[in-house]
């Protein structure tokens, strides 16, 4: 999307098609209007009962809700949504969807509480949620060209302090047992990108993720990782040796997917500095997201993450966080 000049498209005035100054500009009926567009765009707004779908409804302008005519259901703009039971006005919202899409590698929750001047809990949560909406359709397969590859995350290792003392880490036994293997998938046209976490990338799950999740007669492009040797009797594989060329004659790469980790790995050590392994799928997928999105300019970024938030439902994982989830957390990290 470069213009005639060459210049990139993030430094040319498409890419800002809107600013943080807008939302604060925002009075909070503005918001709410904002909110609610964005929230239910074929409709242009009008609101939608949460719990039948009906058109019909009363408006209760006191408390800025909706009666649904048909089921009787009050619901607001932010009932079922990763919003719901919101403490906090709505511009401070939105003013996190535009500081979480202006970023390029993300947002730490810590820089998120001290912009919107909130509690480090609160803002960890909010940003959570925000990584929550940005899960896309798991059952979507990929085709056409699809470059595989996987990096690890998690796996360091204090360096003990004497020599002698030191262990070696190329034993599993020595490794840090947190250690995971991030999976991407990235195919070459369409902007698709999908990730997956597993223990270690070998042979069984490569295979298994790439049935799953990559059409048949798909062209793959894998380094030479032997966890990928599998794919060949069952798709055209492509390999790149990286010891000797980081490009083939023929297009046989996997820079997208060396781009994709490029970018998961300034996140994580730039950013957030620790990613914990109970949501660095969330984290791997936010990745995915901005690398998908890298052309899009901040304004349509901002209006999709928005309709994402009204999209996709109350937060199993993060509605209640800090207040009683404790047993789910727990559940969840066992
Ligand atoms: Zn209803």
């Amino acid at each position: 999307m470069n213009n005639n000049k060459g210049q990139h498209f993030l430094l040319s005035a498409k890419a800002r098609s809107f600013s943080l100054l807008e939302i604060f500009r925002l009075s909070q009926d503005e918001a709410f209007d904002l909110f609610r567009k964005a929230r239910w765009p074929e409709t242009n707004g009008e609101a939608v009962c949460s719990d039948c779908g009906a058109l019909d409804h009363y408006w209760l302008k006191t408390r800025k809700q909706w009666r649904c005519k048909s089921c009787k259901h009050t619901f607001s703009v932010t009932s079922s949504t990763i919003f719901a039971n919101h403490k906090l006005p709505l511009t401070t919202y939105l003013a996190a969807i535009a500081l979480y899409s202006n970023t390029a590698k993300g947002i730490s929750a810590l820089q998120m509480s001290r912009d919107l001047d909130c509690q480090y809990k609160t803002a960890f949560v909010l940003c959570h949620k925000l990584r929550e909406s940005l899960i896309g359709n798991k059952d979507q397969k990929l085709e056409g060209e699809v470059e595989v590859d996987g990096a690890y995350f998690c796996n360091h290792v204090r360096p003990i302090n004497r020599l002698e003392d030191r262990k070696d880490l190329r034993l599993v036994q020595n490794q840090n047992p947190k250690k995971r293997a991030v999976i991407v998938m990235r195919q070459r046209d369409g902007n698709v990108t999908k990730t997956f976490i597993a223990k270690s990338e070998n042979q069984k799950t490569t295979l298994a993720l790439a049935l799953d999740n990559i059409k048949k007669g798909s062209t793959i492009f894998a380094d030479d990782h032997p966890a990928y040797n599998v794919l060949h009797a069952h798709f055209n594989t492509q390999r790149v040796n990286h010891k000797a060329i980081y490009c083939g004659v023929n297009g046989e790469n996997t820079n997208f997917a060396e781009s994709y980790f490029s970018r998961l790995r300034r996140m994580h050590l730039g950013q957030h500095h620790k990613m914990s392994n109970l949501y660095l799928g969330n984290y791997a997928n936010e990745a995915a997201y901005r690398e998908d999105t890298r052309r899009m300019s901040n304004g349509e970024i901002f209006n999709d993450i928005t309709t994402r938030c009204g999209r996709k439902g109350v937060s199993r994982d993060f509605c209640g966080y800090w207040q009683g989830n404790k047993k789910l957390r727990e559940e969840l990290a066992a």
